[in-house]
This record gives structure tokens, C-alpha cells and sequence, in this order.
């Protein structure tokens, strides 16, 4: 049966890679939707050229732009509106697989509704692993969906797993397995002196060494937040306590993440800095399908290296360990306050170094309080208060400055 795939995200990094492998896999797959958020001339670019049925955008302005931005001789494609388009799209009874790449908590409903009605989801985003794993890991299992990790590390590990192990989302960690090691490549600031990170800029902290990848990402991998992520995420996704989770700095970014049985035995997966192959893997699954990747020269890159990460100059990281080990509200808190908080420095209205103060500031404010995170509404309601304290607590920061 061919995959009739529902990109969610389809103008960003991942998005546009996702188009990309889906390109040269034909025969297996088309494009039935796709959406974005700002940059919509793109996504009706993206809409003519791989002929998609449905198209998402947030609003009746960006509704109105798409109409003008149309120039395709084929039909307009529908148009569907804001959270409730994505939901309903995410959940469409004409898609197969839906690709989650929206960045942020933005991508939790839409990613819940294809849970709620048992999709492949190859998952990219990770913030809503963060926001509500346990909610989303409990769909996946009720309504029967296949749940596929597209995050590098994670995608790595999960191609080191046994096939049992695989296509569940389980409630406790695989029994042979002793510890995940997660690898960093410390980001564009792996060796500056930690007295000259207050001084960075948007521009450094998006310079990623190895990989190219959307703004907010790239902030958090500078610093190294999205490890942080990373680590609650590979908690939620293989049941697997932060303890037993050891984040190994790997500057090459070769080595995507590894497996350590009880045995002894290490299982890792290597392949070049490129997010088209755990896409490919996703796609394909279980097949293995062409993603455009060249092969890759062991010999040029001559050596891999791996080290400790300096908790001292990523207190992000710290920050994320502690959140998981404290409390699912925490966890919330940790990712509102962040996304502020990257948005802020994007925008230069706060520093660097302001990041982490701002998210430790907001977990310890939600945790004053107990929270009854059940329900997904409650959820939703703790990220906005979280988002508040942390623009109240940005633009005291900013004034200050
Ligand atoms: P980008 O910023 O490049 O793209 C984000 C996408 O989400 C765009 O299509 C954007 O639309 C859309 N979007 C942004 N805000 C909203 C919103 N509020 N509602 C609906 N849609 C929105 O991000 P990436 O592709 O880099 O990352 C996407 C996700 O994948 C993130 O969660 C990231 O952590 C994860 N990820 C990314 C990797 C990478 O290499 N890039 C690697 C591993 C994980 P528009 O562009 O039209 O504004
Ligand atoms: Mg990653």
C-alpha cells in the first residue's frame, strides 16, 4: 500500500527534508498534506509541486495569502484553519503516516490527535514528549498507533533495538537493556569560555558545526537544552529512568546515539550529520529506502572522540535532569520557559546566559504548587502560566539590562 503522508511542519528543516526523501520514494509514497505557519508562498510551492490534497495554515490572513500565492494550474488544494485544521488533518481518514514536525508544544494536539486515531507518526518534535509523555505514550498504546522517533539520537537507538522491542511504546524498559548513552555534539560552543557566553550572539548560537537545522533548535543545542530535551524525551519514549540515560559528548556527530546490553555489548548508529536518514528510516520502515545520502569516508574523519558534559558552563542540562527526576510540571515549566526564553534571545531582548535564569525562575514558581497533570487541558494550562511567568520574568531581565 502506498503512504499517504500528512506533513505537519512541511516549511521547515524537517519538513523540507521529509519532502525531499518522499521525492525520490515514489513508488511508496505521496504527499497528502501539508502545513505551515508563516512562510506560506513556500508552502504553496511545496503544495503544486508534490500535489497535496490538503494544505494548513494558522489563519484567514495566511488563508487569503495562499489563495494569492497560488499560481498552479492544478487545483487549489483545501484549505483547513489553525489547531483544530491540524487535528482534524493530523487525524484524517486518507493518511497513513503523519510526519510531526511543528516546532514546540504547538505540535502536542495535532501530534495527539494522529495518536488518538492510530497513525504512523514519525515523531521529530520533541517538545511535546516534554510537555506530556505520559498522555501521548498512553495514546499511542490505546489507540493501536505506530509510534517511530525521528530525533537522531533517538532514531538511533531505537535502530539498535531488538525487533520485539520495537513499534511499542512500553511501560517499562526493555529488560536487557542496562543504559542509553544519548550523544551531544556540545554545539557551537563546546569550548568557549564561560565568562564570553554572555556575550553571544543569535547569529554564533544558530552556527551549529554540524548540523543544519531550524533557529529554535539550534539555540537549544547551544545550550545543550536540547539534550536536556533529549533525555526526557528518551525517558518517555523507551521507559527508561534519567539515571540509566547518560549524555556522552561527541563533537563529530557520527556516532547518532548507542545501546548498552547487559552483556556488555554497545549496539550504536553511525551515518553522516544529515536528518534525511532517520527520516528514510521512518518512512520506510521496515524496508530500507534511498535518501539521497551520499556514502560516507570513514578515513577522511579519521577519529571519533567522546567526552563528559561540563555541567558547570550547560546548566540547561542540569536544569532538564532535574525537572525529570522533580516532577512532570516541572518538565512543562522547563520547555514554556524555554521556548520564551529562546524566543527572546532570538529577538535580542535578552542574553545568552539569561536563558537558564529564566527557565530556572519558572520551574521553581510552577512548583510552589502541586498540579493534577492528568488531563490535557491541565497541561495546556500550566505551559501558558508558565509562558507568562517567564515573559513577567524576560522583561524584568530585559529592563535590567
Ligand atoms: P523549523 O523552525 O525549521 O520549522 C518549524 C515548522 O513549524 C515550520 O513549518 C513552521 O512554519 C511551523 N510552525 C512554527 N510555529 C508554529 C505554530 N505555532 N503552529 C503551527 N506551525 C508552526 O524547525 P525544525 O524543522 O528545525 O524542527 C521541527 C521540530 O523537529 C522541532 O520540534 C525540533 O526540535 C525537532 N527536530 C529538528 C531537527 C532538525 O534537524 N531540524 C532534529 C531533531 C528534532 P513556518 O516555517 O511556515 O513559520
Ligand atoms: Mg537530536
Amino acid at each position: 500500500m502506498i503512504q499517504s503522508v500528512c506533513i505537519l511542519g512541511s516549511t521547515g528543516s524537517i519538513g523540507q527534508s521529509t519532502l525531499d526523501v518522499i521525492a525520490r520514494n515514489p513508488e511508496k509514497m505521496q504527499v497528502y498534506a501539508l502545513s505551515a505557519f508563516s512562510r506560506i508562498k513556500l508552502l504553496a510551492q511545496q503544495a503544486a509541486q508534490s500535489r497535496a490534497k490538503v494544505v494548513v495554515v494558522p489563519d484567514e490572513t495566511a488563508l487569503k495569502s495562499f489563495k494569492s500565492a497560488w499560481n498552479s494550474p492544478q487545483p487549489m488544494p483545501e484549505i483547513r484553519l489553525g489547531t483544530e485544521g491540524l487535528k482534524q488533518t493530523a487525524a484524517d481518514a486518507a493518511v497513513t503516516t503523519v510526519m510531526a514536525a511543528i516546532v514546540g508544544a504547538a505540535c502536542l494536539e495535532p501530534a495527539l490527535a494522529a495518536a488518538q486515531a492510530g497513525k504512523r507518526i514519525l515523531l521529530a518534535n520533541k517538545e511535546s514528549l516534554v510537555a506530556a509523555g505520559g498522555l501521548f505514550m498512553q495514546a499511542v498504546r490505546d489507540h493501536g498507533a505506530q509510534l517511530m522517533p525521528i530525533d537522531s539520537e533517538h532514531n538511533a537507538m531505537y535502530q539498535c533495538l531488538p525487533l520485539e522491542a520495537q513499534c511499542s511504546a512500553p511501560t517499562a524498559p526493555y529488560p536487557t537493556i542496562q543504559r542509553l548513552l544519548l550523544t551531544a555534539s556540545g554545539g557551537p560552543f563546546r569550548q568557549t569560555d564561560a565568562a564570553a557566553l554572555h556575550y553571544v550572539t543569535p547569529a554564533q548560537a544558530c552556527n551549529h558545526p554540524n548540523w543544519s537545522m531550524g533557529r529554535k533548535i539550534s539555540v537549544d543545542s547551544a545550550t545543550m537544552l536540547n539534550k536536556g530535551l533529549e533525555v526526557i524525551e528518551a525517558h518517555w519514549l523507551f521507559a527508561m529512568p534519567a539515571e540509566k540515560i547518560q549524555v556522552v559528548v561527541h563533537p563529530q556527530s557520527i556516532v547518532h546515539s548507542m545501546v548498552e546490553y547487559l552483556d556488555g555489548s554497545i549496539l550504536a548508529q553511525l551515518g553522516q550529520p544529515d536528518m534525511r536518514t532517520p527520516i528514510a528510516y521512518g518512512l520506510g520502515y521496515p524496508e530500507r529506502i534511498p535518501s539521497g545520502l551520499g556514502l560516507m569516508d570513514l578515513m577522511q574523519l579519521g577519529r571519533l572522540d567522546f567526552s563528559e558534559p561540563d555541567f558547570h558552563r550547560f546548566p540547561c542540562l542540569k536544569l532538564a535532569f532535574d525537572a525529570l527526576k522533580s516532577s512532570q510540571a516541572a518538565c512543562v515549566a522547563l520547555n514554556a520557559a524555554n521556548e520564551i526564553a529562546v524566543e527572546y534571545f532570538l529577538n535580542e531582548q535578552i542574553r545568552y546566559t539569561d536563558i537558564a535564569i529564566l527557565i530556572a525562575h519558572s520551574i521553581e514558581q510552577i512548583e510552589k504548587n502541586t498540579h493534577d497533570l492528568s488531563h490535557l487541558d491541565a497541561v495546556l494550562d500550566l505551559d501558558e502560566q508558565a509562558r507568562q511567568i517567564a515573559k513577567q520574568y524576560a522583561n524584568t531581565l530585559r529592563a535590567a539590562h
